[in-house]
C-alpha cells in the first residue's frame, strides 16, 4: 500500500477540470515526480493530497487518512512545500522557523535545537541571522524546505522546487532531496522540465490536461520504451533490397526504410529478437557492416505524450 493513493480524483475550477480523474499510488520511501507542462494540474493534485484544497470527487488516503475527514492527521505526517515564497518583512532565517514550529506546537525549550538542526541540513547555518528577504532564490527554497519539514513528516510534497533555480542550486537541491529520501522520507515533486526529475526520482508519473498519461517506477518505464527500439545496419548496396525483404518478413519488425545507405526499421522485442534477426540475416547469407540499436529515450516518451516541449519556458 502506497503512502499517498488517488483514485479516479477530480477537481473543476469552473470550466476547467484541473484534475479530471486522477490515479497515483506513491510506494513509501520514492522519491515521485509529477511531470507535465504548465497548467496540468500538479499543484492541483499536490493541494488535494496535502488537505489543503477539496477535491469534487474521488478518493484519496494519505498514511491510511482522507486528508478531506482528517485534515490534522494528514498535516501530522506531511510536509508540504509551495511553488512560490511569501514576502516576510523584517524576519530573520530563525524567526522565520521559530514561527513555523511555534505554529506546529514544537515547545520553545526544544526550537532554537531544531532550527539550528534544520539550518545545518539544509546548509543554511551561517544564514541564522540574515533577514529571509535578503536570502537568494536558492537560499529561500531551502528554507521553505527547512520550514515543511519542522515537524518531521513522513512525506514531503514538494512544489516545483527546482523552477527558477541555477544549475548549482538545482545540483545542491537534488543532493539535499536524496539526503532526505536516504533519512526515510517520501518525497513527492513536481516539475514541467523532465531533466530535473529524471536523475533523482525513482517513480514519475506524466500529468497532462487533469490526467495521468503515465506512470510508475522509472525503470519500468525505460523497460517499456525499450520494448520499441530503432535499428540501423549497414549493408552493400547490391544486398540492401534482399535484407530488407527478409526483415519485412519478421513479425516483430515494422516500418523499414532506406535511407542514406543505411536500412533502418522499428523492432517491438528485446535483444533476444535483435540478436535472432540479425542471426537470420547473416544466415542467409548476407553480409552485415555494422547494426545498431537505438532506444527511445523519457524525453521523447514524455514529448509524445504530452506534445509540448519540456524546457525552461
Ligand atoms: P503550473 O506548473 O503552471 O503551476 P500545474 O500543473 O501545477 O501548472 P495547476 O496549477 O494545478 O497546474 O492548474 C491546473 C489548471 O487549473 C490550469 O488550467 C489552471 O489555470 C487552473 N487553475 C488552477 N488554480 C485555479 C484557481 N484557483 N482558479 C481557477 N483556475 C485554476
Amino acid at each position: 500500500m502506497g503512502i499517498a493513493i488517488l483514485e479516479g480524483v477530480e477537481k473543476r475550477y469552473g470550466e476547467v477540470m484541473a484534475m479530471n480523474g486522477i490515479d497515483l499510488d506513491v510506494p513509501e520511501g520514492s522519491i515521485y515526480g509529477l511531470i507535465g507542462p504548465n497548467g496540468a494540474g500538479k499543484t492541483t493534485s499536490m493541494l488535494v493530497i496535502s488537505s489543503l484544497l477539496a477535491r469534487d470527487a474521488g478518493k484519496v488516503e494519505v498514511a491510511g487518512k482522507d486528508p478531506q475527514v482528517e485534515p490534522r492527521a494528514v498535516r501530522k505526517v506531511l510536509g508540504y512545500m509551495p511553488d512560490v515564497f511569501g514576502f516576510y518583512e523584517n524576519l530573520t532565517t530563525t524567526e522565520y522557523l521559530d514561527f513555523f514550529a511555534a505554529a506546529t506546537k514544537v515547545p520553545a525549550a526544544k526550537r532554537p535545537a531544531l532550527i539550528a538542526d534544520l539550518l545545518g541540513l539544509v546548509d543554511l547555518e551561517g544564514k541564522a541571522d540574515a533577514d529571509v528577504n535578503t536570502l537568494s532564490r536558492g537560499m529561500k527554497q531551502r528554507l521553505s524546505l527547512a520550514r515543511a519539514l519542522i515537524h518531521d513528516p513522513q512525506l514531503l510534497v514538494l512544489d516545483e522546487p527546482a523552477s527558477g533555480l541555477d544549475p548549482r542550486a538545482r545540483v545542491h537541491l537534488r543532493e539535499l532531496i536524496a539526503e532526505l529520501s536516504r533519512m526515510g522520507k517520501t518525497v513527492i515533486i513536481s516539475s514541467h522540465i523532465l531533466s530535473e526529475l529524471e536523475g533523482i526520482c525513482s517513480h514519475l508519473a506524466v500529468i497532462d490536461e487533469g490526467k495521468v498519461k503515465a506512470s510508475g517506477d522509472l525503470n519500468e518505464i525505460r523497460r517499456t520504451l525499450t520494448a520499441n527500439r530503432r535499428i540501423t545496419l549497414r549493408t552493400p548496396d547490391e544486398e540492401v533490397d534482399e535484407v530488407a525483404t527478409i526483415l519485412s518478413g519478421q513479425p516483430e519488425v515494422s516500418e523499414v526504410d532506406v535511407e542514406r545507405g543505411r536500412l533502418r526499421f522499428v523492432l517491438t522485442g528485446e535483444d533476444e529478437d535483435s540478436a535472432r534477426i540479425l542471426a537470420l540475416v547473416i544466415g542467409s547469407g548476407r553480409r552485415i557492416y555494422d547494426w545498431r540499436l537505438e532506444v527511445a529515450g523519457l524525453e521523447e516518451l514524455f514529448l509524445s505524450i504530452t506534445g509540448s516541449e519540456s524546457n525552461d519556458s
